[in-house]
């Protein structure tokens, strides 16, 4: 359905208070063709409220079960229903009213929703690309079964699609995923391993999540679309590259057979990837993205330095063994990250410990949600008990 339509859509919006979910609201009331039906958010209810208030859901749900009595409250006489804990957002995605499901989540809390979402033959707009790192394969059979759509929002993901728009994709000889290479970049690389989180907290050119701006340090963020790519366009993992770009212009390339390379550039701003999600093939006018190219620094491209980053090919072994092994890395990552972020275990400790999660895990087929949550839960456990054995935390 074109978002020009007479029929608005229905739009059930799952993170709506972070990075993505803000931004996704704001292209929302932008483009004034669209209705919000489901807002959620972890804990920040005093802004869910207030978005509630403005874009009049049917429904909101905060995970945060503390949460529930002050946002019921602050809604009280609105005719908004109010839902929390964990369960509900799933539950939510399983039985509201929405024609598209835009999940902004992060990390594994994002995989049920998407599922729900995809198990009722919804468009799913992605940003979470943890669902397809832990359950691609399950996820685009689901849909193949149910008519499902899933959309990218990553803004490497949005810039291949863009540039595969008319083209064949058995020409397609290799993508290239920009990554500006994080705050470390041009760091000593013996001074990376003792990085704090101030210092890897510094993204040099997105404004994004902890989790995410972490995992751009490390670069695992882009192993991660590595593995986000091979599920939304099917290509072996071989054709799937990375370059380091540091001004975030470049979103992406793909090479064809003929030699031809097609790329799509434009500023480093998620407001554009969701808004084509949102409007694709079509696109709306938008004032947020307006440059002068002239003032773009040089558009230079980098081999990436497997030494400076070894969660790239961690996540690119895990890809290759398959099965649950991607689900045992984004578990041990994000207990890593969490970890880090605690100061419990070194910036250079995060590499060390999912590979020691990737060296004692089981793979197993990825072929239902129980072997899946398992694997993440195990990648987990692994890393906590290779920080224990190294006495760090
Ligand atoms: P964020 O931390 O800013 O926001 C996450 C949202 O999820 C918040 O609304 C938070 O309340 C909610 N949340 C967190 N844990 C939850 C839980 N356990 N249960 C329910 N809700 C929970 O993250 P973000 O930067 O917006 O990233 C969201 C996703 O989008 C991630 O998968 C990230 O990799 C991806 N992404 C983000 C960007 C960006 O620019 N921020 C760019 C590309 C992709
Ligand atoms: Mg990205």
């Amino acid at each position: 359905m074109s978002p020009t339509s007479n029929n608005p859509r229905n739009i059930a919006l799952f993170g709506s208070t972070g990075s993505i979910g803000k931004q996704a609201l704001e292209v929302i009331r932008r483009m004034g063709c669209d209705r919000v039906t489901v807002l959620t958010g972890g804990s920040q209810w005093e802004l869910l409220a207030q978005q509630a208030r403005e874009y009049q859901p049917s429904l909101v749900v905060v995970a945060d079960v503390g949460a529930y009595q002050p946002l019921k409250e602050t809604l009280a006489g609105t005719g908004i229903q109010v839902e929390a804990g964990q369960e509900s957002l799933p539950e939510a995605a399983g039985t509201a009213d929405y024609d598209l499901c835009l999940n902004g989540l992060v990390g594994v809390a994002g995989l049920l929703p998407s599922y729900e979402a995809v198990r009722r033959g919804k468009t799913l707009a992605l940003a979470n690309k943890e669902s397809l790192v832990l359950a691609g394969d399950l996820l685009n059979k689901l849909a193949a079964t149910t008519g499902s759509t899933i959309l990218p929002i990553d803004s490497e993901h949005s810039a291949v699609w863009q540039c595969i728009q008319g083209e064949d994709i058995a020409a397609i000889k290799r993508l290239i995923l920009t990554a500006s290479g994080g705050p470390f970049r041009d760091w000593l690389i013996d001074r990376i391993r003792n990085a704090t989180p101030d210092d890897a907290l510094q993204h040099p050119t997105w404004k994004m999540g902890a989790k995410i701006t972490i995992d751009s340090a490390t670069l695992m963020n882009k192993g991660l679309e590595v593995i986000e790519a091979f599920h939304l366009f099917h290509l072996p993992p071989e054709q799937i590259t990375v370059v380091i770009h540091p001004v975030s212009i470049v979103h992406s390339l793909v090479e064809f057979c003929d030699g031809s390379i097609k790329a799509q550039l434009g500023l480093p701003d998620m407001r554009l990837p969701i808004q084509y999600a949102l409007t694709h093939p079509e696109r709306l006018p938008a004032e947020f993205t307006t440059s002068d190219i002239t003032d773009w620094l040089p558009l230079e491209f980098r081999k990436v330095e497997p030494a400076r980053y070894p969660c790239l090919a961690l996540a690119q072994r895990a890809l290759k063994t398959g099965g649950t092994a991607t689900a045992v890395l984004n578990g041990a990552d994000e207990m890593a990250v969490n970890l880090f972020l605690d100061r419990r275990i070194s910036f250079g400790d995060i590499s060390n410990v999912i590979e020691s999660a990737l060296d004692h895990c089981q793979a197993a087929p990825a072929d239902n949600l129980e072997a899946i949550l398992a694997a993440d839960a195990d990648g987990r456990r692994l890393v906590q008990e290779a920080v224990t054995a190294v006495g760090a935390a």
